[in-house]
């Protein structure tokens, strides 16, 4: 079996191709059904924006590091004892690509994503098949094509967004970053009843389609003014909820500066590994009494995702998809910022 793996550390745009990283198909063993597994046959699986970071090196220097944990599929195989949630061979299912081990401190305290024991069997997604355990798969709601399924994943780091900002309706509502977490997070907020909702994004193309999405207003934070611009939105008030997931150093300073007294900052990217950013404790923390949360994978979302995903507007997340045997080329263009998101199709499945 053929998976798409980084085989060479690096970044992928650096200017000297010596150094590039590199991302290609591999052969890989696939794993053997065990007795609670199903075995999925790949539809679509999605190019991540965590992916370019593993090839940085992010996730350790070994290689290969098989990529892939946005899919979509059709169940092919059910071991004889995942019988818990009724799945029939021929499923449209997507999941979780980490698997729980239900037993552990942070599994029995509410804690799954910091779980001390996820079995660190590699599962790659970018391949033919993957092998999960029947706790990791979920069943796509009628009318949700396998296109759209893949996008699953990513709206359950969306659920997890709104669970940690515990958003109330009719709040005032900031997302620095219009990638596409930032595009599903406005979506499932608005929905939640955000309002003066803004999106603070550079890229031109992706402020527009987050008016399309519902913004009431979008900041660019290159050619405009964010604390004026946030001030004159919301009445002077500041915002009652600012999400960041743009990630961006350049980015995340001036966000405390433009949250509401009382109000919460969602700090949710994958920041760049040791980067520090300097804040005002005595204005934040002790006169506007924020409350500062972060993020760290999605626990306990995936139903609430699946709930979800009809409601969610998905047509420009699914535009691009390359063969998997194009997977280089895909992420080119992944990393030219073109498509809101890049698909690899793993098999001709619709
Ligand atoms: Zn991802
Ligand atoms: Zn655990």
């Amino acid at each position: 079996m053929k998976t798409a793996a980084v085989t060479k550390i690096g970044n992928l745009r650096d200017p000297d191709i010596s150094k590039r990283g590199k991302i290609e198909l591999i052969d890989f063993e696939p794993h053997e059904l065990g007795d609670e597994d199903v075995k999925i046959k790949v539809a679509y699986c999605a190019i991540c924006g965590s992916d370019p970071h593993t090839a940085e090196g992010s996730f350790g220097p070994h290689v290969p590091q098989p990529l892939g944990h946005e899919i979509s599929g059709v169940i092919e195989a059910l071991g004889k004892n995942a019988t818990k949630k009724g799945f029939k061979i021929g499923d449209h299912v997507a999941g979780n690509f980490l698997q729980f081990c239900g037993t552990c401190y942070y599994c029995q305290n509410g804690q799954q994503n910091f779980c001390r024991s996820m079995p660190r069997r590699q599962n790659p997604g970018m391949s033919d098949h993957v092998m999960w355990h029947e706790s990791q798969v979920y069943k796509l709601p009628d009318g949700v094509s396998l296109r759209q399924g893949c996008i699953l994943e990513p709206l359950s780091v969306a659920v997890r967004a709104a669970d940690k900002v515990s958003a109330k309706a009719g709040q005032r509502i900031a997302i620095s970053g219009g990638g596409p977490i930032g595009q599903l997070i406005l979506q499932v907020l608005r929905l939640q009843g955000a309002t003066s909702l803004t999106m603070i994004e550079p890229i031109a193309q992706r402020r527009e389609l987050a008016t399309k999405f519902g913004a009431q207003y979008v900041i660019d934070p290159v050619a405009q003014n964010v604390e004026e611009e946030a001030m004159r939105i919301t009445d002077g008030f500041g915002f009652d909820i600012v999400c960041d997931v743009s990630g961006a150093p350049a980015a995340v300073g001036a966000l405390p500066a433009i949250t509401a007294k009382g109000g919460t900052l969602l700090y949710g990217a994958m920041y760049p590994v040791g980067y520090m950013m300097p804040f005002d404790l005595f204005t934040y923390m002790y006169r506007n009494e924020l409350t500062i949360t972060g993020l760290f994978l999605s626990p306990y979302t995936f139903p609430r995702a699946v709930q979800l995903i009809p409601h969610i507007d998905l047509a420009p997340f699914i535009e691009k998809a390359f063969p998997l045997d194009q997977v280089a080329e895909a992420f080119d263009v992944h990393l030219s910022g073109e498509y809101l998101k890049v698909l690899i199709r793993c098999n001709d499945l619709d």
